[in-house]
């Protein structure tokens, strides 16, 4: 479903220079598949989400990435979002004034109408986010607060689920913060993640800590270490490195 090859990519920096970030990354994640990335602060793990998503300021200059057998490295970020790749953002951002209900349903209708479909009705949207809310324990109070202002850090998460839940994305990529995840938080995400794993939907979940994947058992974990896959293997691997550590891989990778 996604398969990345050999991939040399460079940020723009804000002092105008330009450094290479990923430096010859190849991965491979079929449908149906959840696969779950780890690696030490710094070795490239955002910058690789931000890319497959095509956020501005990224320049791949070789390999490829390509997406249900489609190149996409050159289309735009609207376009993949068509097509089902869906980013969930390790920052999120607070929108005020704007009630997350209202939000969800401009999502999806940006979805709809980018794909050439149309606009989801008021009572068609309703029934929809009442089920979605409901199997995430959201409460309609919740929805008619402003995007994540004022969101404790499980609500946040929370909503980000929701939000995947209401877009059925082909594909996710989930960037979990290095910290500050709470055990209920932990638990939403996880939960979201087993909800949403389905035989035509892969799954990419960018995790700096093993416990997540307690509750998520992928079915490969991947080391990444200086812009590059550096080791995979399955879930087990997850446990050697919180074991172990990175160091090991650091070397080789340096
Ligand atoms: P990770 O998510 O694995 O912690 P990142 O992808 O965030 O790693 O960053 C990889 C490396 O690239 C880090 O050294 C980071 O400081 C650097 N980097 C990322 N974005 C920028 C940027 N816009 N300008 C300068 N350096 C950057
Ligand atoms: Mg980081
Ligand atoms: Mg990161």
């Amino acid at each position: 479903m996604l398969k990345i090859e050999n991939l040399h990519c460079k940020v723009e920096t804000a002092d105008g220079e330009e450094k290479p970030i990923l430096k010859g990354l190849s991965l491979e994640v079929p449908a149906g598949e959840v696969h779950a990335i780890m690696g030490p602060n710094g070795s490239g793990k955002s910058t690789l989400s931000y890319v497959l998503t095509g956020r501005e300021g990224y320049e791949c200059t070789a390999g490829s990435i390509e997406f249900q057998g489609e190149e996409i490295s050159e289309q735009a970020p609207e376009e993949r979002a068509a097509k089902g790749l869906y980013l969930s953002f390790q920052y999120p951002v607070e929108i005020p004034g704007v009630p997350t209900i209202t939000f969800l349903k401009e999502a999806l209708n940006a979805q709809r109408k980018a794909r050439g479909e149309t606009e989801v009705s008021a009572p068609e949207f309703m029934k929809l986010i009442r089920e979605k809310a409901k199997q995430l324990g959201v409460s309609m109070d919740m929805l008619k607060r402003a995007v994540n202002v004022g969101f404790s850090g499980g609500e946040k998460k929370r909503m980000e689920i929701l939000q995947a839940l209401v877009l059925e994305p082909k594909f996710l990529i989930l960037d979990e913060t290095d910290s500050g995840l709470d055990i209920d938080a932990l638990k939403t995400v996880s939960d979201g993640v087993n909800a949403l794993r389905a035989p035509d939907r892969g799954m990419l979940v960018i995790t700096h800590y093993q416990r997540l994947l307690d509750h998520i058992t992928p079915d490969r974990v991947h080391v990444m270490a200086n812009g590059r896959i550096v080791k995979s293997g399955g879930p087990e691997l997850a446990n050697e490195l919180e074991a172990e550590g990175y160091d090991k891989y650091l070397g080789e990778a340096a």
